[in-house]
């Protein structure tokens, strides 16, 4: 792109704090930044009803399921997910490789086109599953985050892996020595670490304590079965929660204290877990998510605590350093459109946002300063 566009939007909601700010132009440079002024300009096109958000980022999903959608609906969670026996493991060993890669290019195009820009993959099979994503992931407008899962602790595979991925995604701590995790946590100290802790309840205690402990995790997946006392200390250490509740709420494993982590100000994201058995839409995820905090009976909170974790939340666990819709930030944002989707008529538009987001509002996305999707772009770039 040689010039510079500029868009005169209804309403911008920030990356830093997400605060609403009406009537705004984003000036999106040549070189992929943006710079953001109050009021409109005189130039650039006008978007009235249109409201610019922070991407979306889904901050756990496993991309591989993709392929084999809805198999093996009346098994359990062990039934399908557990190593290496279970139908999901069986699946991917026999579904062909470039059927998976298919499959997952095709999901990362869905991905963006609802604007979800970042992507957590928990990446399954060691070196050769890596590379299946990391394939899949070539040329598509989004950041993809692997997370590795090593076959065997070998020195070799461990920095392999390391070489080649973002960090760590371990199934559970559980399935390790402790001098096994122990050395993951020494070769892998300056990546993020992680596991899924306590989607179960057998075991959950022991999971979390050997992911802090051992593990050193900068981050721990579903925590569905952690208490008062487990979230407590979440939140003192600053060591993130990526919560799953309707993948939680599918298989049947309860759900995560969600009111908890709210009122704890524990570091939360949201992720969607198995795209095989649950759709990737990271808008029902915030609906449900909200839902489940009324369920509990807390009704006064600050809606862009939920809209954070599926935004800026998951940037400061995974340790991204840019920043989205703020002077000089990278121009990486969606548009949507706020009057079909009556959003700007809400009187809380944060709320509005939350509860009736949706990848079907989606006008345009921007990566890097490219308008990559949406019925807007022809207009925008003219
Ligand atoms: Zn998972």
């Amino acid at each position: 792109m040689s010039r510079e566009l500029v868009l005169n939007v209804g309403f911008m909601v920030d990356g830093v704090d997400l605060n609403l700010h009406e009537k705004s132009t984003i000036t999106v440079d040549p070189g992929g930044f943006t710079i953001i002024s109050s009021g409109w300009s005189t130039s650039g096109v006008k978007l009235e009803n249109v409201i610019a958000l922070p991407p979306l980022f889904n901050a756990h999903i496993h991309v591989g399921d993709y392929a084999f959608p809805e198999i093996g609906i009346e098994l359990s969670l062990p039934e399908l997910v557990a190593e290496p026996h279970g139908l999901k493991h069986r699946m991917l060993k026999s579904t062909p490789r470039d059927r998976l890669v298919e499959s997952i290019r095709r999901l990362f195009d869905y991905l963006v086109s609802i604007g979800v820009l970042g992507v957590a993959d928990f990446r399954e099979g060691g070196v050769d599953g890596l590379l299946i994503g990391l394939e899949a992931s070539k040329n598509k407008p989004l950041n993809y985050f692997p997370l590795a899962r090593p076959t065997s602790i070998s020195r070799e595979e461990l920095l392999t892996l390391k070489e080649k991925a973002y960090g760590l995604g371990l199934s559970t701590p559980i399935r390790y020595k402790v001098n096994e995790l122990r050395l993951m946590a020494s070769l892998f100290s300056d990546k993020v670490k992680g596991a899924h802790v306590a989607e179960v309840p057998d075991n959950a205690l022991k999971e979390f304590m050997l992911a802090l402990e051992e593990l050193k995790a900068d981050y721990i997946v579903h925590g569905t079965h952690l208490g008062l006392r487990e979230l407590e200390q979440l939140a003192e250490r600053g060591i993130g929660l990526i919560l799953c509740p309707r993948a939680n709420s599918w298989f049947g494993v309860g759900v995560p204290r969600v009111d908890l982590v709210v009122k704890l100000d524990v570091l939360a994201a949201l992720g969607t877990d198995n795209a095989g058995w649950v759709k990737p839409d990271l808008w029902r995820e915030l609906e449900y998510t909200w839902n489940l905090i009324r369920l509990k009976g807390l009704r006064d909170i600050d809606p862009r605590k939920i809209l954070a974790m599926a935004t800026i939340n998951p940037l400061r666990i995974f340790k991204v350093e840019a920043k989205y819709l703020v002077d000089g930030g990278e121009a990486s944002f969606i548009l949507i459109d706020g009057y079909s989707s009556n959003i700007v008529y809400a009187h809380n538009k944060i709320a509005g946002i939350v509860k009736r987001g949706g990848g079907e509002h989606v006008l345009a996305v921007f990566f890097k300063g490219k308008c990559v999707y949406g019925s807007l772009c022809d207009k925008i770039q003219g």
